[in-house]
């Protein structure tokens, strides 16, 4: 039999020996960084906003009635 030792629970970030109240890391500083890199993922969209194709931009001015 494997006499191996209870696997320790580590940080994923550190390999620290996680603790319990910030399981499941081993500090707050390691859970942080956890959580920024995750929303630096999950954020990381390209900020290219939906641009018209159009370069024109502006509306059509009203044509002038030709009314003589
Ligand atoms: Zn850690």
């Amino acid at each position: 039999m494997s006499d191996t030792p209870a696997a320790t629970p580590r940080c994923p970030i550190c390999g620290n020996p996680r603790e319990q109240r910030f399981r499941p890391f081993c500090s707050r500083a390691c859970r942080d960084r956890d959580f920024l890199a995750w929303a630096d993922g999950r954020y990381a969209i390209p900020a290219v906003e939906a641009e018209e194709p159009d370069g024109d931009g502006q509306p059509l001015p009203e044509r002038p009635q030709d009314d003589r």
